[in-house]
């Protein structure tokens, strides 16, 4: 089934469901609308970049983790693993539909000081009542189960191996897309530029085209950008896009183990990759909005900060060399790093798909079927969603996720 080309112009002049912004998050939710069967409602995605070059999903670094420091995001991920390993039951049955294996190296969070220590112990008592295996290990248990890490200054790690890891995101995406089109669902390239609010209703969106399409319900699902859709409709939302630097290296000795997702300490990240590649992440060493159009490369940082911290934990990345690299955007949710998913309490009938800070890739299945099912009912019925609510936002009652990478 290959993607369907994007029409210029949508067929129709009103549609049940807008979406704008048609990466995985909004085709998450397509997708999940064509499943639901109390939903038989139209659906437009709009889309202002169909080569998908730039937004978050296309730049992403694709793990799944447990690890999490707010219950619910326990749960979403533990979701997410159950539908990817079972994608293609999950999708009707359709042979040519992969199950998606993840590669559970764990992450490897290491804290350096007793208050960081404390945090790994608290997120585990959370990450254990929602049915994770997640495991603390000593200083002594680090050294014996990964000998090439030099040690110095770590008093704890936390890991958990099952379910939690490498996995691939853009294949999900490519069949939330395309299977959603294959339903029905129309996907247009172009950009919403102006919304219409009537009191506490969006009427309509304007696209750049000139093109005024009436919706029942409008979705916010333009990642980055998602403050910009909000503002069309007069509505403040605090996400912020912020950069983020990935790059992929050889060693000229590599591992003889699988690297975990190790989260140092200094702020860098670093993984395995290919069998002899490795992916490392970091911010840069301030942390500002920036616009949504810049992926200016930070030299200095690599050479400065994220190498000499790499060698400095695994003596053997002393000799490497970057063979790519690439700067991406998360959607930086300013109050507490989660999603804000929902309906907006006064103007109802629009609903975010926002914030994901980080770790929105792995959320897109149980955010899209939460959000189909509030459109379809008016309520979650599977997992409860309803703490992600706009509401927290207004009254600045942060649920901060603290493992937020
Ligand atoms: C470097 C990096 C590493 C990451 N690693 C992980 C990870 O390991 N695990 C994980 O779970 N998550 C990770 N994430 C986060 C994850 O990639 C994102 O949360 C997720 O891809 C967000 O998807 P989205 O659909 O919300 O946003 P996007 O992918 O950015 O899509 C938004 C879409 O909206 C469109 N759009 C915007 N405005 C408009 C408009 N006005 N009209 C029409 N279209 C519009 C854009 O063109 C874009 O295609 C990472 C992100 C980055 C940057």
């Amino acid at each position: 089934m290959p993607p369907k080309e994007f029409a210029t112009d949508p067929a129709r002049e009103a549609y049940d469901v807008v979406i704008v912004g048609g990466a995985i998050m909004g085709s998450s939710l397509a997708w999940w609308l064509t499943e639901n069967p109390d939903f038989d409602g139209s659906v437009l995605v709009v889309e202002r970049d169909p080569s998908y070059a730039m937004c978050s999903t296309a730049h992403t670094n694709s793990c799944i983790r447990q690890q999490f420091s707010t219950e619910l995001n326990v749960r979403i991920s533990q979701f997410t693993a159950r539908f990817i390993k079972d994608l293609r039951a999950n999708m009707g049955g359709d042979p040519r539909v992969p199950n998606l294996d993840i590669q559970s190296f764990g992450y490897l969070y290491l804290a350096d000081t007793a208050a960081a220590a404390d945090t790994l112990r608290a997120n585990q008592q959370v990450q254990l009542a929602a049915g994770a295996e997640t495991r603390l290990l000593t200083r002594d248990q680090i050294a014996a189960d990964y000998p090439f890490y030099d040690l110095d200054g770590i008093v704890l790690g936390s890991i958990n191996t099952k379910d939690e890891g490498y996995w691939d995101g853009g294949t999900l995406f490519e069949w939330f897309r395309r299977a959603a089109q294959a339903r029905g669902v129309e996907y247009v390239s172009g950009e919403v530029v102006e919304m219409t609010r009537r009191g506490a209703r969006i009427d309509s969106v304007t696209l750049a085209s000139g093109a005024r399409i009436s919706c029942g319900h409008v979705v916010n699902a333009a990642g980055p950008r998602a403050a910009r859709v909000a503002a069309m409709a007069g509505l403040a939302l605090p996400v912020e896009p912020r950069k983020r630097y990935s790059w992929i290296f050889t060693a000229e000795r590599p591992l003889d183990w699988a690297l975990p997702l190790t989260i140092d300490p200094s702020g860098v990240h670093v993984r395995q990759d290919g069998p002899t590649t490795y992916l490392a992440g970091s911010k840069g060493e301030t942390d500002p909005a920036v616009d949504p159009d810049d992926f200016t490369m930070d030299h200095a940082l690599w050479q400065d900060h994220v190498w000499p911290a790499l060698a400095a934990r695994i003596p053997t990345f002393e000799a490497i060399r970057v063979v790519t690299e690439w700067v991406g955007h998360y959607a930086y949710n300013t109050l507490d790093q989660n999603a804000v998913l929902g309906p907006h309490p006064e103007v109802e009938n629009f609903l975010f798909m926002n914030g994901f800070s980080g770790h929105g890739l792995q959320q897109a299945p149980a955010m899209g079927r939460g959000l189909a099912e509030w459109i379809a009912h008016q309520e979650y019925r599977s997992l409860d969603l309803s703490p992600f609510a706009f509401g927290r936002v207004a009254r600045g009652a942060a649920m901060v996720e603290g493992a937020v990478i």
